[in-house]
């Protein structure tokens, strides 16, 4: 292997089923009970996981945070720490009372898209930053996994 080739390594994350084991529907349920748990709507979706539905094959791909173990995110945050964090379980989430929507979290992520979404407004106040954080506080784990009507999603390391 290439000395300059650097090999990633991620932190638990939401994880998506090979298509051949079980099939997303496309149905949006992970996107609303996300919403729902996270902002107390069902709609708008704020796309912290968020899916491209596929043209030709009809095989839809989720996206989410991968949790990418050294936290690109993380480190280039304006107000590291306050906004963006890192828990004990090393998660890292946005404190959303601290996020001033500068974005450089956004332009950080390591992915294309990027895995984190950014919410445009007129009132500075609300440009917010918003991203998976494995529902960390909910006892039940991730809604959107476990609300998958097909049970194509799950939490993985790899
Ligand atoms: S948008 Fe918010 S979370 Fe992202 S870098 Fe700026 S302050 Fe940090
Ligand atoms: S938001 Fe992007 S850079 Fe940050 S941990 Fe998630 S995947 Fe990695």
């Amino acid at each position: 292997m290439e000395d300059n080739v650097k090999v990633r390594s991620y932190g638990q994350h939401i994880v998506q089923a090979p298509s051949d084991v079980s099939f997303c529907a496309g149905c949006n349920a992970c996107e609303i009970v996300c919403a729902l748990v996270h902002d107390g709507v069902v709609g708008p979706c704020y796309n912290r996981i968020f899916m491209e539905k596929g043209t030709q094959t009809m095989v839809s791909i989720i996206n989410t945070c991968q949790q990418c173990s050294d936290h690109p995110c993380y480190e280039a945050c304006a107000r590291k720490d306050q906004a963006l964090c890192l828990d004990e379980h090393g998660i890292a989430y946005i404190n959303e009372e601290f996020c001033i929507g500068c974005k450089r979290c956004i332009k950080a992520c390591v992915f294309d898209p990027p895995r984190i979404n950014y919410i445009k407004s007129t009132d500075k106040t609300k440009r917010k930053a918003k991203k998976c954080d494995l529902c960390r506080n909910r006892p039940e784990g991730p809604a959107c996994v476990q609300y998958c009507q097909v049970s194509c999603l799950s939490v993985s390391d790899k």
